[in-house]
């Protein structure tokens, strides 16, 4: 039985939530969303004394993608994810960097992620669910076996993505929570990319933007 551990990281001005994700039985590890702070990270690799076998992306924006061709090339392990219609973001990480004094370079992942791909770590597997709608090429990790998932910016605890930047879509997003997470089932923890953890149960009693059916 592989067992799921994770350290947060925030980095950037944004706070983002890098996560170490970690199986404990291998102390395999992977970078989710190494946004920029390198240093924060590095820092946390070597506290944990795990192995990073791969860097993770939720999706292309550059509180979470920012860092990902420096600590690639650091540390000679692959890029998996976002969804391939994050490559427009993706390809324009410096420019974008620049407007918010974030330093980045874009980044080509080795393998882009689509719905129904497993992502290994370890013992661990992850499944890959697309949900675009906060950006067209947002995926979501989810662990059934440890009943986890790594969500991004899709879904935070009392809210949602905001949907106003390009290729955001308000309706897809609801859509991707409503059609995709809530299924999984209530027990489900997850990490966001900002903020505290919450469980998918939770967010639907109480998250104010999951209540009625009229955006459907
Ligand atoms: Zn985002
Ligand atoms: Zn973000």
């Amino acid at each position: 039985m592989p067992d799921v551990r994770a350290a947060i990281i925030p980095v950037t001005p944004f706070q983002q939530n890098c996560t170490l994700l970690w199986c404990e039985k291998t102390k395999k590890a992977a970078v989710v969303d190494p946004g920029g702070d390198l240093d924060r990270i590095r820092q946390a690799i070597a506290q944990s004394g795990v192995s990073v076998e791969k860097i993770l992306l939720t999706h292309g924006h550059i509180d979470h993608a920012g860092g990902a061709a420096d600590l690639r090339d650091e540390l000679g392990v692959p890029v998996e994810g976002p969804h391939e219609a994050d490559r427009f973001l993706l390809d324009h990480l410096e420019e974008t960097g620049r407007g918010y004094g974030i330093p980045a370079r874009p980044v080509t992942p080795d393998r882009w992620l689509n719905e129904g791909d497993t992502v290994t770590l370890g013992d661990l597997t992850l499944d890959v669910l697309h949900c675009p709608g906060h950006s067209p090429g947002s995926v979501v990790l989810v662990s059934k076996a440890e009943r986890f998932a790594l969500v991004g910016d899709v879904l935070f605890q009392g809210s949602v993505g905001r949907t106003d930047l390009p290729g955001g879509d308000g309706k897809a997003l609801i859509r991707s929570i409503k059609d995709k997470l809530l299924p999984l089932g209530d027990d489900i923890a997850f990490i966001c990319g900002h903020g505290p953890m919450s469980t998918l149960g939770q967010e639907r009693q109480t998250n104010p933007f999951l209540q009625g059916e009229e955006l459907l």
